[in-house]
């Protein structure tokens, strides 16, 4: 029998059974584990078998989490972190010295570019970037120092898609190590280990929990480097709590049909917002209109659950756009079942340059929505109220700034 398939391991990858045979995995809250005798210490310690001794090095809920991701990626190893940063960071701190060089793209999360721009050069650790899309510049950013290259896609607000079988390629040639940061497309629609990558991140606290609960992260891949990243991890305390992990791995097995759902919730609000007077562009990597659209195809199941677009009317036509907004949520998450609407250029990159901005694609009017599992009816509804009282209200605003003006 094959029973191989995504949907049945997220389900059927389980710990084994206690002697009171429970059907769902029991939660093990304990912070250490007991030894037989001064030789089972021995050994354990020797790590001579596998066995849990301290819940910062290993404990039953985090492992089964992490089989359950390392085998959705096609990964031979893994490591649960307390946040999707704590799984960023841990990596790159285990596996870069002092001198190092990182080549990665500038469109990444906002705290992984704090970490490349305010932390790593404290240890002598630099960063060159790439734009989004311009994979076909970044080999000449590479050097003799150059260890890791890093990217996400797609990627965060902007929506842009990296083609992995390039960036695989890239990294093979220059005998880089190349890590994804895979969260907004989960493992359910991309393993970016099939196109080359060596280690794949995610944050947890997004689709992988999907219901807005819990902080969580993981770093996948080669045994070789997950090793060095958990030899870092013991002797630094960044692991995943056994609650969250317990969490998290009965999210997963959810996430397929919960993905599903998302992604044709998301396109069709991507649809919708294409038609919309009140609208400049839409991003959704599976809308034919994407520049990428045909790299997304390839290398993604579905399009994703987040959708960027710029309303009209700048800076003042995205904050009136939130102020309309009624049912969905304004919130920094995203990935959870409710549909979260957000305004980069005045919230989360406000403090960036103008330039800077543009360079990442976050325009004035940006709007990023992360869409949940509402009936996308409601979802629709409030987006068309929303961009309707925007424009309304431009009017009036333009109305009597005239009429003052006089
Ligand atoms: C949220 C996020 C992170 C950080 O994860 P936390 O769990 O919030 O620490 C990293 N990368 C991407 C793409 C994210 O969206």
């Amino acid at each position: 029998m094959n029973n191989d398939h995504f949907e049945t391991n997220a389900i059927r990858t389980q710990l084994n059974r206690t002697e009171y045979q429970e059907h769902s995995v029991p939660m093990y809250l304990t912070s250490s584990f007991v030894f037989e005798d001064a030789e089972d210490m021995r050994s354990g310690f020797a790590e001579e078998k596998e066995r849990n001794i301290y819940s910062r090095f290993t404990n039953p809920n985090t492992s089964e989490f992490v089989e359950k991701i390392c085998k959705m990626e096609g990964a031979e190893s893994g490591y649960a972190f307390a946040t999707g940063m704590a799984a960023v960071f841990s990596t790159f701190a285990a596996l870069l010295n002092s001198g190092d060089h990182i080549v990665s793209c500038r469109s990444v999360f906002g705290s992984t570019h704090g970490l490349f721009t305010r932390y790593l050069p404290k240890w002598n650790i630099t960063t060159s970037y790439f734009k989004a899309n311009e994979v076909h510049t970044l080999e000449s950013l590479i050097r003799p120092e150059t260890k890791i290259l890093y990217a996400e896609t797609p990627t965060n607000p902007g929506v842009d898609v990296l083609d992995l079988e390039a960036l695989g390629a890239i990294a093979k040639k220059h005998n880089l190590i190349l890590v994804i940061d895979n969260c907004f497309a989960t493992p359910y629609l991309q393993q970016p280990i099939k196109f080359g990558a060596d280690l794949v991140i995610h944050s947890a606290t997004k689709l992988i929990d999907g219901q807005g609960r819990v902080l969580g992260g993981v770093t996948v891949g080669r045994a070789d480097l997950i090793r060095e990243i958990y030899l870092f991890a013991r002797n630094t305390g960044p692991a995943l709590s056994p609650f969250n992990a317990w969490v998290l791995s009965k999210s997963l097995e959810t996430l397929a049909v919960r993905v599903d759902r998302h992604c044709e919730n998301a396109l069709k609000v991507a649809q919708f917002l294409e038609k919309h007077d009140a609208v400049n562009w839409v991003r959704h990597p599976f809308l034919p209109s994407h520049p990428q659209y045909e790299v997304a195809k390839k290398q993604m199941k579905h399009g994703g659950s987040i959708v960027a677009f710029e309303v009209k009317g700048g800076i003042a036509g995205g904050r009136r756009f939130l102020n309309s907004i009624q049912m969905c949520s304004l919130s920094a998450n995203l990935g959870d079942t409710r549909t979260i609407v957000t305004h980069p250029a005045s919230t989360t990159h406000s403090k960036l340059a103008e330039e800077d901005r543009l360079e990442v694609g976050i325009t004035d009017g940006l709007v990023r929505v992360s869409v949940g599992l509402e009936n996308v009816e409601d979802v629709l509804a409030d987006l068309e109220q929303a961009l309707q009282t925007a424009v309304k209200r431009a009017k009036v605003g333009s109305h009597t700034s005239e009429s003052s003006d006089a």
